[in-house]
C-alpha cells in the first residue's frame, strides 16, 4: 500500500479539535515519529497522482506527472520504481566481435550472472596468460642455451628471447580483448532501477563510446571496452525520469521515442569527430518505464510525437498544489518533519511547538483557506535551514525560535529583493505613510510569487488640447488605461468634470520590472478621483483590488504578501476585495501592526482613502447614489 494508507496515530480520544495544530498527534519531538521505510509510504497528500504510479506500475504504462516544482513528482517516480518486480532485473554484457570490431556484440542475462560471467572470463585469461608465460619461459631458456652452446654469443640470446617476450606480449592482449565488458549490473540491486535523466546530455542519456587515441598499432582498447550505457540502458527493467521535457533537443526526443517503440537501442559514439562514432553496438535492451514531468508549458512545447506516445500508452496526472487542512493530513505533516530530519541525517529533532510552527507556515504557504501547500520541497528547506541554526548551536532539538528565525533567512530573492527595496525606499522618504495628499495612493503589487510591495500611484488631470488621453510611465499604461476606462463609466455619472477632455497622467512610483500590477485598479481609480475632484487620499492607507465598470472591488492574487509589505512599511490601514479576506494569512507579528479592511464597492474604497470630510462624503453619497442604481439593475437581470 502507498502512504495515503499509511496513518499517523494520534490520541484515541481525539475527535478533529481544530484548535490542535497537531491533528491531536500526542509526541514531545520527531523522533518519536516512526517513518516509513519504503518511498511510497512517505509519500504526502496527492492520492491522485499516487493511485496513477500504482496502477502504473502495476499495468507497466508511462506517466506524465505535471505540476509545479517540489510537489513530489521525482519522489513518486522513483517510489514507482520500487513497486516493479526486481526478478525481472537484467545485466548487459558487450563483446568484442571478432568479425567486426566495430560492432560489438550485446548479451542480456538474468541479474547477477553478469559478474560471473566477466569474472570466469578474467580467470580464464590468467590461465591461459600463467600457461603462455610458462611457455615462453620455457622457449627463452631453449633459445638462450641455444644460443649459447652452438653461437656462443649470449648477446644473440637475449636479442632472440627480447623478441619473443614482446611478441608473447602482444599475444596475451589478444586475449585480454576476450573479456567482456559489464555495461549494465544489476547484481545486488533492492530495488528495480530508477533513472533521473533530467538536463543530460546526448551521452548521458542514449549511450556513448569513448574516443581511443590509440586507433591502431596493437595499443588501442578494444571498442567493445569503450561502449559506455545511457540512462535508457541503466533504467531497463526500471523507472526513466525526465524533468522538464522540453529542455531535451530535439534529436534526443526522436532517440528516446525510438527506445520506448523498439524496446532496445544501439550505443553509438556521440560526437562525430570521434573514433567512438564508428563503433555501434548490436541493440541494447530499453525496458523502462518513462515517466515525463514538468510544468503545462513543458508539457505542451515537448515533442509532439514522444508526448502522444506516452500520453497513449500511459496516464497523465495533474499534481495537487495544495491540500485540505484536517487533523488527519497535520498529523502527517509532522511526520514530514521527522522524514526530512531523518532524511538529512545531522539535523536536530524537532520539538512540538517547532513542528506547529512549520506546520502554520504550510498553511500561510498555500494561500488559499483551509488549506496546507503541497510545495514540499520548499517546506523541507525551512526544516533544514531551521535544523541547521540550531545544529550551529549546538541544541539537542530544533525549537520554535529557530524555525522562526529560519523563516526570515529561507526567504526567496523575490523577498529579499522586495526588503532591500522597501529599505532604500525608507531611506529616500518615497513611501509616504502620514498626513494626506491629492492625486496619490499607496497601492499594493506582487513580485515573483511570494512578496509584496508598496507601490505608490500618482495622477495628475490637465486639461487636453486635443480629446483626453492617459499617459502612463513605462511597462503599466495598459493596466492605466484599463483602470481609467473602468472608473471613466463611473466619474461620468457622478462628476462634473468630463474626463473625455483631459489628459490623465499616471505614474507608478519606482515601479521596475517584475512587479505585477493587474490588482492596482482600484489604486488608479482612487489616485485619479482624488486628483479630479481635488480631494486628498490618506497616505497611512494602502490598497489592493480589481475593479468592475460597476464599481465593483474584485479579488486579487497575494493579499497576505501584500498586507505583510504594507505592515513593513510603516502604513497603518490596508484595503482589499471582501472576496480575498478568507485568504489572509498574515502573521502574527503583523496582526497588531496593520488593520484589514475588506471592501465591496469603490465607493467603501473612497469613504475610507479620503481626507477632507464635506467634499468627501458628497462625493461618496454620490457614487453610491448613481452605483446603486446599477447594482439594482444587476439585481433585477
Ligand atoms: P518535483 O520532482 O515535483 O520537483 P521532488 O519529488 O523532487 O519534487 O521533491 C523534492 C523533495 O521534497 C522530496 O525529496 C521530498 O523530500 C519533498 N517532497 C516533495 N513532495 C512531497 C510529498 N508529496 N510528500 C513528501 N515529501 C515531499
Amino acid at each position: 500500500d502507498l502512504g495515503s494508507d499509511v496513518t499517523v496515530d494520534g490520541e484515541e480520544s481525539f475527535e478533529g479539535d481544530e484548535d490542535d495544530i497537531l491533528g491531536g498527534l500526542n509526541v514531545k519531538t520527531t523522533e518519536e515519529i516512526e517513518v516509513p521505510d519504503r518511498l511510497v509510504d512517505q509519500v504526502i497528500g496527492q492520492d491522485h497522482a499516487r493511485d496513477i504510479v500504482k496502477k502504473a506500475a502495476k499495468q507497466r504504462r508511462h506517466v506524465m506527472m505535471i505540476g509545479s516544482p517540489g510537489t513530489g513528482k521525482s519522489m513518486l517516480a522513483k517510489a514507482m520504481s520500487q513497486l516493479l518486480p526486481k526478478e525481472d532485473l537484467q545485466d548487459v554484457l558487450v563483446y568484442h566481435n571478432p568479425d567486426d570490431g566495430n560492432e560489438p556484440k550485446v548479451r542480456t542475462v538474468p541479474a547477477g550472472k553478469g559478474e560471473q560471467i566477466v569474472d570466469a572470463h578474467k580467470e580464464e585469461a590468467r590461465k591461459r596468460n600463467q600457461m603462455r608465460s610458462f611457455l615462453m619461459w620455457i622457449i627463452i631458456a631453449i633459445v638462450i642455451g641455444y644460443a649459447l652452446f652452438f653461437a656462443g654469443s649470449l648477446l644473440l640470446g637475449i636479442l632472440a628471447a627480447g623478441i619473443i617476450y614482446l611478441a608473447f606480449r602482444y599475444g596475451a592482449r589478444g586475449s585480454d580483448a576476450m573479456i567482456p565488458n559489464l555495461l549494465v549490473n544489476a547484481s545486488g540491486q533492492q530495488t528495480a532501477p530508477f533513472e533521473d535523466a533530467t538536463g543530460a546530455h546526448a551521452g548521458a542519456l542514449l549511450g556513448d563510446v569513448r574516443h581511443d587515441p590509440f586507433q591502431s598499432g596493437g595499443m588501442e582498447t578494444p571498442s567493445h571496452d569503450r561502449v559506455e550505457a545511457g540512462a535508457i540502458h541503466k533504467a531497463n527493467k526500471g523507472v526513466l525520469f525526465i524533468d522538464e521535457m522540453n529542455t531535451l533537443d530535439i534529436r534526443s526526443q526522436q532517440k528516446l521515442m525510438t527506445a520506448i517503440q523498439e524496446g532496445e537501442f544501439s550505443i553509438t559514439g556521440q560526437s562525430e569527430r570521434s573514433s567512438g562514432a564508428m563503433v555501434q553496438t548490436e541493440p541494447v535492451p530499453t525496458d523502462f518505464i518513462m515517466v515525463a514531468a514538468g510544468n503545462l508549458d513543458a508539457m505542451e512545447n515537448m515533442h509532439p510525437a514522444l508526448r502522444s506516445r506516452i500520453k497513449g500508452y500511459g496516464y497523465e496526472v495533474y499534481m495537487d498544489d495544495t491540500i485540505e487542512d484536517e487533523p488527519e493530513m497535520r498529523r502527517k505533516y509532522a511526520r514530514f518533519v521527522a522524514q526530512e530530519v531523518e532524511k538529512d541525517g545531522r539535523l536536530p529533532h524537532f520539538t512540538e511547538n517547532a513542528v506547529e510552527e512549520v506546520i502554520l507556515e504550510a498553511r500561510r504557504r498555500a494561500g488559499r483557506k483551509g488549506h496546507l501547500t503541497l510545495k514540499l520541497r520548499d517546506l523541507g528547506g525551512l526544516v533544514r535551514v531551521a535544523g541547521d541554526i540550531a545544529r550551529a548551536e549546538d541544541k539537542e532539538y530544533t525549537t520554535r525560535e529557530d524555525v522562526l528565525q529560519a523563516k526570515r533567512r529561507s526567504r526567496s530573492i523575490e523577498q529579499q529583493l522586495a526588503d532591500n527595496y522597501i529599505e532604500r525606499r525608507k531611506d529616500y522618504e518615497l513611501t509616504v505613510s502620514e498626513g494626506s495628499v491629492i492625486g496619490r495612493v499607496n497601492g499594493l503589487a506582487v513580485m515573483g510569487e511570494d512578496s509584496g510591495i508598496v507601490m505608490p500611484v500618482m495622477a495628475e488631470v490637465t486639461p487636453s488640447q486635443g480629446p483626453g488621453e492617459v499617459i502612463a510611465t513605462g511597462k503599466l499604461q495598459e493596466i492605466a488605461e484599463e483602470a481609467v476606462q473602468n472608473v471613466s463609466a463611473i466619474i461620468k455619472k457622478f462628476s462634473d468634470e468630463d474626463i473625455s477632455e483631459k489628459d490623465i497622467h499616471i505614474q507608478f512610483v519606482q515601479s521596475y520590472e517584475g512587479v505585477e500590477g493587474d490588482s492596482a485598479s482600484v489604486t488608479v481609480a482612487t489616485a485619479v478621483i482624488s486628483a479630479l475632484e481635488d480631494v486628498p487620499v490618506e497616505q497611512d492607507v494602502a490598497m489592493t483590488g480589481s475593479l468592475s465598470v460597476r464599481g465593483d472591488v474584485l479579488p486579487v492574487g497575494g493579499v497576505t504578501h501584500k498586507i505583510e509589505a504594507a505592515a513593513k512599511a510603516g502604513i497603518d490601514r490596508v484595503i482589499i476585495p471582501a472576496a480575498n479576506e478568507q485568504d489572509v494569512m498574515i502573521e502574527d507579528e503583523y496582526k497588531e501592526q496593520i488593520e484589514i479592511i475588506p471592501v465591496q464597492h469603490l465607493s467603501e474604497v473612497l469613504e475610507v482613502a479620503l481626507a477632507g470630510e464635506p467634499e468627501k462624503d458628497s462625493l461618496v453619497d454620490r457614487l453610491k447614489s448613481i452605483t446603486g442604481q446599477a447594482l439594482e439593475r444587476q439585481v433585477g437581470r
